[in-house]
């Protein structure tokens, strides 16, 4: 496969500088389809600001962003994500005094929005919404909250019922910001879990701390130092480089 088809995001030399502070300088990347793909590493590497570039939420100085091989240097976040691309809690939030079936049904109708038959409301659409929410609602394991008020749930599922909201979108390329963030071990788990099951036909890029779950999930990693790209690679083969070694060491592990 040539590589205009097997890469579904890429990066080339994208740089971010805040007056005269450079916070991400000539990062390319390409994030194979179908793969996760983590942004690792230590405190004020750049992470959030390559996030946010690679997700059009901050405009690059320089350099260009393409996916699936279109040019979307340009482009707004809401128009990407209309293009398969969707970052986490891009467009959803969780409305607290709605139940964890309306949330998901909300997020469902909104993505339908644009159908026609939409007008009719018609009661098998709905229906398909509903079947919809409930599927997205057992695939990141509400099934038994389903009719909680959302502002009820613990922090761990509140998490996971805006990963619903967001999969509502139908993303084909999604993007987490730090999915674990906050979470205690056995949400951490479960959640590292959800990522698998949902990345079996999209793919992911994430930015995530915790080590552990980069290193249970990632198929690609790539390092980030001081606004640069240090090391790529499998876990293994990232982790036994000095150079990362050495950034994590020297600026505290993140
Ligand atoms: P990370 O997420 O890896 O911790 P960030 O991308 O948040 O790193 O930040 C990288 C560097 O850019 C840091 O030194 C940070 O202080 C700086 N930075 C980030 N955002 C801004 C901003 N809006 N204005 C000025 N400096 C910023
Ligand atoms: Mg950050």
């Amino acid at each position: 496969m040539s590589a205009a088809t097997d890469d579904i995001l890429v990066a080339e030399r994208i740089s971010k500088t805040f007056g005269r502070f450079s916070a991400v300088s000539d990062v390319s990347l390409r994030v194979r389809r179908g793969t996760i793909h983590s942004l690792i590493g230590p405190n004020g590497a750049g992470k959030t600001t390559c996030f946010n570039l690679l997700t059009k939420f901050l405009r690059p100085t320089s350099g260009r962003i393409y996916y699936k091989g279109r040019d979307i240097t340009a482009l707004r976040p809401s128009r990407v994500a209309e293009l398969g691309m969707v970052r986490s809690f891009q467009i959803s939030a969780v409305f607290p005094d709605l139940s964890v079936l309306e949330n998901v049904r909300v997020a469902v109708q909104r993505q339908h929005r644009g159908n026609s038959f939409d007008f009719w409301r018609s009661d098998s659409l709905l229906r398909r919404y509903d079947a919809r929410a409930h599927e997205l609602i057992e695939l990141v394991g509400l099934g038994t909250f389903v009719n909680w008020r959302a502002g009820k749930l613990a922090y761990g599922h509140k998490r996971n019922l805006e990963l619903a909201t967001t999969l509502a979108l139908e993303p084909e390329f999604l993007l987490l910001d730090e999915p674990m963030a906050g979470m205690g071990p056995e949400d951490v788990d479960r959640t590292a879990e959800l990522i698998k099951t949902i990345a079996a036909n999209r793919t992911v890029l994430m930015v995530e701390h915790n080590l552990s779950v980069v290193a249970r999930l990632s198929d690609v990693i790539t390092v980030l130092a001081r606004g640069q790209v240090l090391a790529e690679g499998s876990y293994e083969e990232v982790s036994q480089d000095p150079a990362v070694i050495e950034a994590y060491i020297g600026t505290g592990h993140d």
